[in-house]
Parts: C-alpha cells; structure tokens; sequence
C-alpha cells in the first residue's frame, strides 16, 4: 500500500497522460496492482518515443489502439519495477536510457525477458 502512495505523483501524471489520450476502457489488475487504461490516441508521441504501443506511469497502464501479444505484460514488468523501487523508478530509468540507450535499458530487457514480448521498431516503454 505504501508503495502504491509513494508512487502516486506519477500516478497523478499518468491519469493525465490517459485522459488527454481520450480513455476507452477502464480496468483494475492485481497483482501487481496497476490501473489499465485504454485509450483512443496516443497523439502526444514524440522523438524517440514516436512510435510506442503503450506505456506505465507510475500505477497506470496505458494501452494504445495499436498494441500486440504481451505488450500488457510488458507494462506489468514496468509496473513491478515502480512498486519495487518507488519514487526513484524514473529517474533510475532515465540515468539507464541515457547510459545505455533504449534496447540495452536493464529495466526493459528485463520487461521484455519476463513478459516475452519482442523489441521492434515500434515499441512500448
Ligand atoms: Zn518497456
């Protein structure tokens, strides 16, 4: 539960990405414990992020119109990682994108190994 607080600034932020991505579906999951939001339009996509599926910010799964097999779990895994680490999670993850990019990012391989989903060209983060 604490955890769930502690991370609840990102939360906040991630209530904000879905409802200006004009939410679908709204659903709860256990274990780990995280919102799933589906949304319309991922239209706020830019730079290295231009071609993403989906998303998590901090307790919110993001799902995009164009998400495959395994991305929900993908998100999961990123899920865990907030819960596991709060408060600091994006900002480790962040000093891991900039040292060594986006496919060798230990926080995604690990989402990619746990949830057996693939990196391609469009992705999830
Ligand atoms: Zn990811």
């Amino acid at each position: 539960m604490i955890r769930l607080i502690l991370n609840l600034p990102y939360s906040i932020l991630g209530s904000l990405i879905a409802l200006i991505s004009i939410p679908k579906k709204i659903s709860l999951h256990k274990n780990p414990g995280a919102v799933i939001v589906t949304v319309e339009k991922l239209w706020w996509r830019f730079g290295y992020l231009k071609n993403i599926r989906a998303t998590a910010v901090g307790n919110l799964v993001i799902l995009g119109p164009n998400i495959e097999h395994k991305d929900l779990e993908h998100e999961l895994i990123h899920i865990e990682q907030y819960q596991r680490m709060p408060i600091i999670q994006p900002i480790l993850y962040y000093i891991e994108l900039l040292k060594n990019g986006y496919q060798n990012n230990k926080y995604e391989i690990e989402a990619y190994r746990k949830a057996g989903n693939a990196y391609k060209n469009n992705f999830n983060i």
